[in-house]
């Protein structure tokens, strides 16, 4: 089975992407697996703080194994994670990738951390990945009535993400591009902009990774990935999808049975998570 690193270099070699989706319990994992299974395709799966703080961190790493362990190509990461100690945790208990988070630190306080979180994946013994971030891009993923304030205006500088990766020595770069965590609610989100995102890229010299990519048009997802984007990342919009199929699905029965509501809060997330991919497979 391919390393994470190889499936993020064979998508970036291709011109694809790999699909990243949060989880907060099985019922929404087994459903990205099941998708990602029936197209084909290898998927990333990921817990932010708060979500492991629910899910259990080693119970996500256990759940994610137990697929892997039936031969699927599916990937572990900690998302968003702020703290040294939520690094080190998550790599001890196997994840394939750690997301530091550093972006609301100055960028010497950025680099010093990241830069301890690659030592620490480095001394695992197993090929860890490590995420950085540069510009606040909003924390929330919901449904948004305006732009959380300050998300999306410091867009990152090339020359600071050039200087950020050389001195950090991560691997994968999360950026700022006029992509807003969480999605609003009656427009789309702002356009990203694309002729940054291509600098970015040429500078870094490393896959960037597209954040708070719901609400964001196809034709924008595209450009992206076709200027260095190798991730994307959704929640949002899967969240909103399992939440009305569960809603749907208890008025549709008054069994008690949670496998019969989830079931259909699964389903209509599952529609949502193999669009997602078939646009981020296919170039
Ligand atoms: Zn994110």
């Amino acid at each position: 089975m391919r390393t994470l690193r190889e499936v993020i270099m064979d998508a970036r070699e291709r011109g694809i992407a790999v699909g990243h989706f949060n989880f907060s319990d099985s019922t929404q994992l087994n459903a990205i697996a099941e998708v990602a299974r029936e197209l084909g395709v290898p998927v990333m799966v990921g817990v932010s703080e708060g979500e492991r703080a629910f899910v259990g961190v080693a119970q996500a790493a256990a759940l994610v194994a137990a697929l892997r362990a039936k031969g699927q190509e599916i990937y572990l990461n900690a998302d968003h994670t702020k703290s040294i100690a939520g690094i080190k945790e998550a790599i001890d208990a196997g994840f394939d990738e750690v997301l530091f988070d550093g972006s609301q630190l100055s960028l010497e306080e950025n680099i010093v951390q990241a830069k301890e979180a690659v030592a620490y994946a480095h001394s695992s013994g197993r090929d860890v990945l490590v995420e950085g971030e540069l510009g606040y891009i909003g924390a929330s993923s919901k449904v948004l009535d305006v732009i959380p304030e300050g998300a999306g205006l410091d867009k990152t500088d090339p020359e600071v993400a050039e200087r950020f990766v050389r001195e950090s020595g991560i691997d994968l770069l999360a950026p700022s591009v006029g992509n807003i965590h969480g999605m609003l609610k009656n427009v789309p989100d702002p356009a990203l902009d694309i002729p940054r995102i291509g600098a970015i890229a040429q500078k870094a010299g490393i896959p960037l990774v597209l954040h708070g990519a719901s609400g964001n048009s196809e034709d924008d997802i595209r450009a992206a990935i076709q200027n260095g984007v190798c991730v994307v990342h959704i929640n949002t919009e899967i969240r909103v999808a399992y939440r009305k199929g569960i809603e749907a699905g208890l008025l549709a029965t008054d069994d008690v049975s949670p496998a019969k509501y989830l079931a259909h809060g699964a389903a209509q997330m599952g529609d949502v998570v193999k669009a997602k991919l078939s646009l981020f497979n296919t170039r």
